[in-house]
C-alpha cells in the first residue's frame, strides 16, 4: 500500500525486517530442494523459533516471549506462507496452532518442561480436531474418551493433521458427555501412548514440503492428567483457537498476494507483444489494479483486526468475513497472476504457479468459506432476529 500504515511501529519495522532477512537468506534459496524431498529439515523449526514467533502471549518462565501482539502474529504469517511456498508455514506450524491450548491448560509442571521444548523447536506439537467423518462440524466429533481406573482410554481417528508425524505431543479433541458440543474435552496425548498409531496422508496437491497424518487411537492408554481444560467444556477451546489460526490464515494469503503481484509485475515489465511490454497493454494493467486494490483491502480489514485483538477484543465474526475474503482475493489475484504470466505459468516452478496449488488448502483448512459465512452471520446475530 502507498499510504503509510498508521498502525506500523519502529519496533514492528524492524521486526519484519528480520523476519524478512531470515526468509530471503535460510529459506527461500531451499524451498525447491524441500518441496522436492517433501520435507523441511528439522533445524528449521529451531531457527524459526528464534525469531521468537511461537512464543507469543505466553509467560517467560515457559519459554514464551512474556507479551503478545497480534500484528507481529500476524507479519509473520505474511512472511512465512508469502515466502514462496506456503508449505514452509505449515511444515513448522503445527506446533503454533497447538501451543496456544497447551500454553492455556496443560498442567503446570508440563508448561515448564515440556513446551519450552516445543517454543524452541526442538520438540513438535500438532492440533488434532478434524476426523476422516467430517471436520467443519466439530460439535458432532464421534473420537470418545472414556474414564478407566485412573486413567482414560481413547478410541477413534483423525485426518489431515498438520505435523502428525514429526510431532510428540498432540492436542486432540474427543467425546466425553453427550452428543452435540458440551460433550467435548481437550486431551494432551503424547505420540508413544500405547495404542495411539499414525500413517502418512497421501500425495497432496501442493503444501508438498509438510507433512500431514493420518490419527489413530485404537484404546488408546491416556493417564488421567492428559485431560485438560474442563471436562466437557473443550469446544470453547477449539473455538477460540481457531481465532488465532485464521488470523494467520488471513495474513498468509495476504504474503502469498503479494508474492503473485510482484512476481507478475516483474514479468509485466519484461515481457514484450505486439511492439510492447506487457504493463503497457491497458487490459493488463488494469490487473494490476485490481490485484493491488485487493492487496490494500485485506491489508487494511488485517490491521484492524489486530488493532481490536491488542485492545482485548477478539472479533470472531470480523476474522471469520476477513479469512472468506482474504481466500477469495487469493484466488482471484493467483489465477490473475496466472493469465499475465501466460503458459510460463504452467510450468512448475513459476511462482505463480504454485500459490494457485495453495489456493484451495488456504479457502479450506481452518474453517471453509462455507462456515465462516455462517459463522460470521452467526455472531453477528443475524439469524433469529
Ligand atoms: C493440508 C491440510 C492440512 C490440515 N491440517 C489440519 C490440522 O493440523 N488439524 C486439523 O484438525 N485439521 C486439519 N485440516 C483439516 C481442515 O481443517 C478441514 O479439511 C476443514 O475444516 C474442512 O473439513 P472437511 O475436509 O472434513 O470438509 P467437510 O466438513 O466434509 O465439508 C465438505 C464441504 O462442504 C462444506 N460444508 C460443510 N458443512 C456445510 C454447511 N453446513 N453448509 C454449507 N457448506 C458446508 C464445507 O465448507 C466444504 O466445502 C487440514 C486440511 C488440509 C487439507
Amino acid at each position: 500500500m502507498t499510504c503509510p500504515s498508521p498502525f506500523m511501529t519502529p519496533e514492528r519495522e524492524a521486526f519484519r525486517t528480520n523476519l524478512n532477512r531470515f526468509f530471503d537468506s535460510e529459506v527461500k534459496p531451499n524451498l525447491e530442494k524441500w518441496e522436492a524431498d517433501r520435507a523441511v529439515p528439522w533445524e528449521m523449526h529451531e531457527r524459526v523459533a528464534d525469531l521468537g514467533v511461537f512464543g507469543f502471549g505466553i509467560p517467560e518462565e515457559y519459554g514464551g516471549l512474556g507479551f503478545d501482539d497480534a500484528f507481529m502474529r500476524a507479519d509473520y504469517g505474511e512472511a512465512a506462507f508469502g515466502c514462496g511456498a506456503s508449505g514452509f508455514a505449515a511444515a513448522v506450524g503445527g506446533r503454533s496452532i497447538s501451543i496456544g491450548p497447551i500454553s492455556r491448560l496443560a498442567p503446570e509442571n508440563f508448561k515448564r518442561t515440556v513446551l519450552p521444548e516445543i517454543i524452541a523447536g526442538r520438540m513438535g506439537s500438532a492440533l488434532a480436531i478434524t476426523e476422516p467423518g467430517g471436520g467443519s462440524d466439530v460439535s458432532n466429533m464421534a473420537t470418545r474418551a472414556e474414564r478407566k481406573g485412573k486413567g482414560w482410554v481413547l478410541n477413534g481417528a483423525k485426518a489431515y493433521i498438520t505435523g502428525g508425524m514429526e510431532a510428540q505431543w498432540f492436542v486432540v479433541g474427543a467425546r466425553t458427555g453427550g452428543a452435540g458440543l458440551a460433550g467435548i474435552s481437550l486431551f494432551l496425548v503424547e505420540a508413544d501412548s500405547p495404542g495411539f498409531t499414525r500413517t502418512p496422508l497421501g500425495n497432496k496437491q501442493g503444501w508438498h514440503c509438510s507433512e500431514q497424518a493420518m490419527l489413530h487411537f485404537d484404546d488408546c492408554q491416556l493417564p488421567d492428567t492428559a485431560l485438560i481444560g474442563p471436562e466437557n467444556k473443550g469446544f470453547l477451546a477449539i473455538m477460540n483457537n481457531f481465532n488465532y489460526e485464521r488470523l494467520s490464515m488471513i495474513a498468509g494469503s495476504l504474503g502469498m498476494m503479494k508474492l503473485c503481484y510482484t512476481s507478475a509485475l516483474d514479468w509485466a515489465r519484461e515481457r514484450r507483444t505486439f511492439g510492447q511490454r506487457l504493463i503497457e497493454h491497458q487490459v493488463i494493467a488494469h490487473k494490476f489494479a485490481e490485484i493491488s486494490a485487493r492487496i490494500d483491502m485485506i491489508e487494511a480489514y488485517l490491521e484492524r483486526i489486530c488493532w481490536a485483538i491488542n485492545q482485548g477484543a477478539m472479533p470472531a465474526a470480523e476474522i471469520a468475513k476477513a479469512k472468506v475474503q482474504a481466500t477469495k482475493a487469493l484466488e482471484f489475484t493467483a489465477s490473475e497472476g496466472m493469465q499475465i504470466f501466460g503458459g510460463a505459468s504452467y510450468l512448475v516452478g513459476n511462482p505463480v504457479e504454485r500459490v494457485w496449488r495453495e489456493v484451495k488448502v488456504m479457502a479450506i483448512g481452518g474453517g471453509s468459506e462455507e462456515i465462516m459465512r455462517d459463522l460470521a452471520v452467526r455472531q453477528m446475530g443475524l439469524a433469529g432476529q
